[in-house]
């Protein structure tokens, strides 16, 4: 379980949020959402979650570059991020790795994978305490 855990959700699609909300809810996250790039930076600045899922496809500045802004931050580098992916926009994916994200999934996205990538992501230890 991941109770207590804080996830951002940045997605600017209701329909894909509803659906990734419900999974975090049902694993026992408190979930944080935004539906812009800006707004995503700054979520992820105040609120420090513990994962974010990073839509790609996301009002300015998009995904990709949001992730460049959360590496390049001190208190928000070690976040892990999961990029969703639209299956039709080529490069995505790889441009999700190169940007920094640590996963991606492909939209449509299955209830049973984003359980399955949340616990992996919320139960691994942090990158801080991993050399210890
Ligand atoms: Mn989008």
């Amino acid at each position: 379980m991941a109770t207590g855990r804080r996830v951002l959700v940045a997605e600017d699609n209701d329909a894909n949020y509803v659906l990734v909300q419900a999974v975090l809810r049902k694993l026992g996250c408190e979930v944080l959402r935004a539906t812009t790039g800006e707004e995503a930076i700054a979520a992820a600045t105040s609120g420090l979650p513990d994962l974010v899922y990073m839509d790609i496809q996301l009002p300015p500045p998009n995904g990709l570059e949001v992730t460049r802004r959360l590496r390049s931050n001190q208190t928000t580098r070690d976040i892990p991020i999961v990029a969703l992916t639209a299956q039709a926009m080529v490069g995505d994916q790889e441009g999700a790795l190169a940007a920094g994200c640590d996963a991606y999934l492909t939209k449509p996205v299955s209830m049973q994978l984003l359980e399955e990538t949340t616990e992996r992501f919320l139960n691994k230890p942090g990158r801080e305490n991993s050399g210890s």
